[in-house]
């Protein structure tokens, strides 16, 4: 899916490390493939807490010498990279998000997506309450600051149980950082512990191995981890067991880095079996097997591995084209695809070759990449995608776009193979796709797939979530 325009958010915690604040840009920098909109640490002595964020790469906000990291300088830290899948593409919606309330300061850093905060904004807002940023996560502080939460034992449980949707959360307060995650544990969360006992949290465990940090397990679904002096003490807000998790497999397949273990996998061999799956499924007689980069990579060496034919690198990446690049405009788009996938003539020419990319979204880039192929002579093109035919929106924190722009929404597979302008087309299975898990197939979130959102979302709140999402769309195009 390379140059598709959907993304994610990364969270990276520290706490009791004199280099919390330099490990925690490490982190973020390790994590920069979830978020390229904007980055933001903030960090706590103890007593008070300061925070930075801005637009942009990680490496520009903080870059060397501008002295910011300094200033920063505490031995508790979070931070955040950020794409936005709720909110303006601004910064007042840049995250850690800082506020101060009747209990003091915090810093909240999110990473998915809730369904029911356009609600709880019109209620909040309907009483007076008035908000700095369109981001969904400002919601969450507005429940904690309220007097019924901050008068209960445990306040965060309270507040979480109000939410709705997708959430892996960091909260820094001046002496502590707790780490909340979704009863559905939709989007990832780990812990990990440094060499000298630090603890350290984050979205995936890329961010430990750059630090030396251990992976010791996963935040649980309904679960919140609180780092403070004493270590690391755990609660659940929901009853462990009540629920059926809901893990994205959509992490798997395309966000997650491929050195990372999430849900209990690492991705890089997860993605090498879809692979494999795929060559069971869709074998075709062809020269050369290669990968649309970086995420189609692990798939298509598994395709290979499995059909017996040669993986060679026809498509290149250029790494120095950053997401603010992607124009919304589709002639310019496909000028800036071919700068960010370049072809290896070399490899192509002459040969029947197949295509593995992860996933297909509008499909535009898709073409324009076969176009590039044809071009440099390739002479038979057999796409494989290493996921089923995305068909329906997710709530859940990935941003997709619209049902209608979606390649496969309303196509059957030979008017995709006529749209990407290939000599065939073949999708893994739903089926094939849970049968590479490692988990029982109900434990993931597929309604991207099938429609099948296991969140409850009632026709009231989807409304509004559909409305959010339009005016959202309607006001980047502005901004
Ligand atoms: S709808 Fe798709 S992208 Fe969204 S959480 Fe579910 S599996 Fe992931």
């Amino acid at each position: 899916m390379a140059s598709e325009k959907i993304e994610n958010c990364g969270l990276f915690g520290i706490f009791g490390d004199a280099e919390a604040v330099h490990k925690t840009y490490l982190g973020l920098h390790s994590l920069q493939h979830r978020g390229q909109e904007s980055a933001g640490i903030a960090s706590s002595d103890g007593e008070i807490i300061r925070c930075y964020t801005g637009m942009g790469m990680v490496r520009r906000i903080f870059r060397a010498g501008s002295g910011v990291l300094e200033k920063l300088s505490n031995p508790i830290a979070i931070g955040h990279v950020r794409y936005s899948t709720s909110g303006t593409s601004k910064a007042s919606n840049n995250q850690p998000l800082l506020a101060e309330y009747s209990r003091g300061q915090v810093a909240v850093a999110h990473n998915g997506n809730l369904i029911n905060a356009t609600l709880l904004r019109d209620e909040y807002e309907a009483h007076g309450s008035i908000f700095k940023s369109t981001s969904d996560t400002e919601v969450i502080i507005h429940l904690l600051a309220k007097p019924r939460h901050i008068g209960n034992p445990g306040p965060l449980g309270h507040v979480l149980n109000h939410l709705q949707g997708a959430y892996s959360l960091l909260f820094l307060f001046n002496d502590r950082i707790e780490a909340a995650r979704d009863p559905y544990g939709i989007r990832p969360l780990c812990i990990g512990q440094t060499e000298k006992g630090a603890y350290v949290i984050a979205s995936e465990t890329c961010a430990f191995d750059v630090i030396g940090a251990k992976f010791i397990r996963e935040v649980e679904p309904g679960e919140i981890v609180q780092l403070n002096k004493n270590g690391l003490d755990s609660r659940f807000f929901v009853t462990p067991g009540t629920v059926t998790p809901a893990h994205c497999i959509f992490e798997h397949i395309y966000f997650a880095k491929q050195n990372s273990t999430i849900f209990g996998e690492n991705v890089h061999e997860f993605r090498k079996n879809l692979g494999r799956q795929l060559a069971k499924e869709h074998p075709v007689e062809s020269d050369v097997v290669i990968p649309v980069p970086d995420s189609g990579t692990s798939a298509a060496v598994g395709y290979a591995e499995q059909s017996k034919i040669p993986f060679d690198m026809g498509l290149v990446r250029s790494h120095y084209i950053g997401r603010t690049f992607i124009s919304p405009e589709q002639r310019l788009r496909e000028l800036e695809v071919k700068l960010k996938l370049a072809v290896v003539k070399e490899v192509v020419k002459g040969k029947r070759i197949v295509v593995v990319d992860d996933s297909i979204v509008r499909g535009t880039t898709t073409r324009g990449k076969i176009r590039a192929l044809r071009q440099a002579g390739a002479k038979e093109i057999h796409m494989r995608v290493s996921c089923p035919p995305i068909r329906f929106p997710c709530f859940y924190g990935v941003d997709f776009p619209t049902k209608e722009e979606l390649l496969a929404n309303n196509r059957n597979l030979e008017q995709i193979k006529e749209f990407l302008e290939v000599d065939s087309v073949g999708y893994m299975s739903l089926e094939g796709l849970l049968e590479c898990a490692k988990l029982p197939e109900d434990h993931y979130c597929t309604a991207c797939w099938n429609g099948k959102y296991k969140i409850p979302v009632d026709i009231v709140v989807n409304k509004f979530a559909m409305e959010h999402y339009q005016m959202r769309m309607f006001k980047d195009e502005l901004s």
